[in-house]
């Protein structure tokens, strides 16, 4: 992508709420734009990240054997009224049509995916089924100024799982966990595993992935020599009490986010929506459901968070919007050749390149490709030219050295 022809400016200046940092560091650098509180525009530089982000997710997922789909966000408003969330869910939006009809937007989608997966599934020879989605959430939340990481409109992956018996379903929650784990790695977050009780959703068990962050707006209490973390809210234990899982080290106590959950809904919307499927013996069942959320705009949030400096975001390579930015200095007709064959080269060799193409000073340029935070940065110019080189500098790192033209694509 050239600079250049991109209508996104990078802006000093700021419009609208936003004390975060995740806020001002993407609508500064042109991820977003601010809609309304908690409602977002993904700029073409945001847009990218939040595929990234969603591929990483969606390749967990299709390794879990899970089948995506996508479900619509206007509801009929029968299915909430019979599962109850139409009366129970605050953050339900609903909305009336012109015809006298209720619908309801989709903030969180069981109500759809079990009436689905159970009238196309009569039988338990299709069980396990796992499916999932990318896609939009909306939630009428009271506050909205964490930036993208709480939006009244979000984008989140949502999974269910279709179980034939407990033991089944069990063993998947634990792949399902795993993967998670596998998921905030590979994102460059560490996601410490609470156990929760499943609030609305049931009486059981769920697991929620917390990041540090004093972005975040839950507190845990947590050990750093073993996995033992839970919520403040459901706690026995206090911080500076020694751990009891494995008696070496004192409860931390520390603000994160919830960038994920699994929950374990048992037998209800099976019950809710009376249907089953038939058992090996011809009886009428229910399945055990779970469901799996991930933040994605949220997880987008935290990473701009924890890996921020004064200068900027510094993306993680997996997340980045572009791998390589590449900077010409001047317009002087040597530099400008080398740096377009420099771009074309590395974008026909698959290599995502932003590049700066702008006729504005050094410094600027610099600035602004700090801001945005490209893992890596090639720069181009009378200096480097003369040497028939680029100067290669990391974005997380101090250091610059220069490499030869003709070996950039190899380095890489
Ligand atoms: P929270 O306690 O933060 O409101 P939640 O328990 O309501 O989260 P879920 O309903 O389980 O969250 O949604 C699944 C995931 O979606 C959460 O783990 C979180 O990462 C993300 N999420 C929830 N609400 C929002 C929101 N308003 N904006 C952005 N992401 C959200
Ligand atoms: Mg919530």
């Amino acid at each position: 992508m050239r600079m250049s022809q991109t209508f996104v400016k990078s802006s000093k200046t700021l419009s609208g709420e936003g004390d975060s940092l995740n806020y001002q560091l993407l609508t500064r650098a042109g991820f977003v734009d601010q809609l309304m509180a908690g409602v977002y525009t993904y700029l073409p530089l945001g847009l990218r990240v939040l595929r990234k982000i969603e591929q990483v997710v969606r390749e967990e997922m299709d390794a879990l054997g899970a089948e995506e789909v996508l479900m619509p966000m206007l509801h009929p408003k029968e299915p909430w009224v019979k599962t109850g969330g139409w009366d129970s869910i605050d953050v339900l939006f609903k909305i009336k049509s012109r015809t006298g009809n209720d619908y309801a937007l989709g903030q969180s989608e069981e109500e759809v995916v079990a009436p689905l997966v159970l009238s196309r599934a009569p039988s338990y020879k299709q069980y396990p089924i796992k499916v999932y989605q990318i896609h939009w959430k909306f939630r009428d939340e009271l506050r909205a100024k964490s930036g993208i990481m709480r939006g009244r409109e979000f984008f989140m992956k949502d999974m269910y799982s279709f179980h034939t018996t407990q033991e089944d379903f069990d063993a998947f929650y634990q792949q399902a966990k795993e993967a998670y784990l596998r998921i905030f790695k590979r994102l460059g977050l560490t996601a410490k595993v609470t156990e929760a009780s499943g609030g609305a959703f049931s009486e059981k068990i769920s697991y929620e992935f917390e990041v540090l962050t004093d972005a975040g707006e839950d507190v845990i209490y947590y050990c750093e020599k073993c996995d033992f973390c839970v919520e403040d809210e459901i706690a026995k234990v206090k911080p500076g009490e020694t751990c009891p899982r494995c008696g070496k080290s004192e409860l931390k106590e520390g603000k994160s986010a919830e960038v994920g959950n699994v929950f374990d809904l048992g037998q209800k919307y099976g019950k809710a929506f009376d249907m089953g499927f038939v058992d090996e013996h011809d009886q009428k069942q229910f399945p055990v459901v779970g469901c799996y959320g991930i933040g994605i705009s949220r997880v987008m949030g935290v990473i701009v968070e924890k890996y921020a400096d004064e200068k900027g975001i510094v993306w993680p390579e997996s997340a980045a919007p572009f791998a390589v930015q590449v900077v010409r200095l001047g317009a002087d007709e040597a530099v400008t050749r080398a740096a377009d064959k420099l771009y074309d080269e590395l974008t026909k060799a698959g290599v995502e390149v932003l590049y700066d193409d702008r006729d504005v000073s050094a410094g600027a340029k610099f600035a602004e490709a700090d801001m945005i935070g490209v893992p890596l940065r090639l720069t181009v110019s009378k200096r480097t030219l003369a040497e028939e080189s680029v100067e290669w500098k990391r974005r997380d790192s101090d250091e610059t050295k220069l490499v030869k033209l003709g070996e950039v694509t190899a380095e890489l």
